[in-house]
């Protein structure tokens, strides 16, 4: 049920100005078939409309993931990623090596969908799960050429 709003009633509906610049940072992440980061995001919008200013595609981003359009995550050590996909809980695989990043289905259906040994009374709405590991093309032998890291 949450696809079938266009994307002008989607931006309406959040309160924000319906703009070209916006719906190119929609259709570009929403598009786009990984985790794009905002340089990623910028060169699609830039191939759509022409001239376009990094921080103007910053700017949208957040304003994109505050009122929940986007999903952004960060993980450590990587610049933050944009997806379209929003408000499944799902979890992500990111490879060490190359920074890859992978959706996963939450195992367990709603969020949050792990329970912390102690929850020290917080009412807690989200468990965001980052799987760390090796890829497998990273993890493929002929990638051994990059030393000890
Ligand atoms: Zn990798
Ligand atoms: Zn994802």
């Amino acid at each position: 049920m949450a696809v079938t709003a266009s994307p002008e009633e989607q931006l309406r509906r959040h309160g924000l100005r319906v703009t070209a610049t916006r719906l190119a940072v929609l259709a570009v992440v929403g598009e786009h078939p990984g985790h794009p980061d905002a340089e990623d995001v910028h060169a699609g919008v830039r191939a759509r409309l022409g001239s376009v200013s990094t921080q103007a595609v910053y700017d949208i981003l957040r304003a994109l993931s505050e009122a929940g359009l986007l999903r952004r995550i960060e993980p450590a050590g990587h610049p933050a990623r944009y997806e379209a996909r929003v408000g499944d809980n799902h979890h992500h695989l990111v490879c060490r090596g190359c920074g890859a990043t992978r959706d996963v289905d939450c195992a367990q259906g709603h969020a949050p969908c792990l329970a912390p040994s102690d929850d020290h009374g917080f009412i807690l709405d989200e468990a965001e799960v980052i799987f760390w590991g090796v890829c497998a093309d990273c993890a493929a032998p002929r990638a051994t050429m990059k030393g000890n890291a």
